[in-house]
């Protein structure tokens, strides 16, 4: 595997209090540095605007209003790239914010300026760093304007400049036959071939407190990816070190492959 999008899901970046948690950030930063440095092509596709965001204001929880979440993820995202653009600077690595709204992709001359910006800087060593332009970009009632979820945008990154893997960072160790933050009994799936009706049921409904996306949305980013002929490894960031083991061809999380 030479070209990785790595997705990292807001569960992994804010800690149960609302706070932002250094340490993933910091490991994740060394991490994605020497497998740079090992030569790979690295995209980090980052959840957690809006959890950083309500942190920086001093918000409880998510506003209501459309206009005022607006508000929160344009705040967080540049905190957000703050910590990484520190935390990266420290093992010598630059990066770079790209962030994406669903028409870059539907229009054939905005998508082929993305995927030149992300070639440009795969060239030149610098590791993107990916989000929805949340401060812009609204969900609309009657058509579709927006990725909505980070799980989807990563699958359309890994899609438009032809990644050999995507690696999606989540709070649970793989998918499950339920879900096992409620089942202890879960029993996971090491590899699947496909994504069906079937396996979509076993996704309970939305995730964690910050997050958009719960299960349901990172089976059909797998489905979409095995459409496409690539691959995917669904696993938990509590030790980024664990994306080491993958490359390395260790038997981790859930490894979707057609
Ligand atoms: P992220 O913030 O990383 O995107 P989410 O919180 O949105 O993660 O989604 C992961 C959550 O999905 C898990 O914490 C778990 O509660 C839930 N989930 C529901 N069904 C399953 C299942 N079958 N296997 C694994 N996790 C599941």
């Amino acid at each position: 595997c030479k070209r990785i999008v790595i997705k990292i899901g807001t569960s992994s970046l804010m800690l149960a209090d609302g706070s932002v948690n250094y340490q993933t950030i910091d490991r994740l930063a060394y991490v994605l540095t020497v497998l740079r440095n090992q030569g790979k092509e690295i995209v980090l596709v980052s959840s957690g605007a809006i959890g950083v965001g309500l942190n920086r204001l001093n918000l409880p929880h998510r506003p209501k209003s459309i206009p005022e979440q607006q508000a929160v993820a344009s705040v967080g995202q540049a905190e957000l790239m703050n910590l990484y653009t520190r935390f990266f600077s420290h093992y010598n690595q630059i990066v770079g914010q790209i962030l994406m709204t669903l028409d870059i992709v539907q229009f054939p001359e905005s998508r082929r300026n993305a995927v030149n910006a992300f070639e440009q800087l795969l060239k030149m060593g610098i590791i993107p760093i990916v989000n929805e332009n949340d401060a812009v970009s609204v969900e609309e009632l009657d058509h579709q304007t927006k990725f909505g979820d980070n799980d989807r945008l990563s699958a359309t990154v890994a899609e438009i400049i032809s990644a050999d893997l995507l690696i999606m960072l989540s709070d649970v160790p793989g998918f499950y036959d339920k879900n096992p933050t409620t089942n202890p009994d879960a029993v996971l799936f090491h590899t699947l071939h496909a994504v069906t009706d079937k396996e979509m049921a076993l996704a309970g409904g939305n995730g964690s407190k910050f997050g958009t996306g719960g299960m349901a949305t990172k089976l059909k980013a797998a489905k979409r990816i095995l459409k496409n002929k690539q691959q995917m490894v669904l696993t938990q960031a509590a030790d980024p070190t664990v994306l080491f083991d993958i490359l390395a061809g260790k038997e981790i999380g859930t490894y979707f492959v057609k």
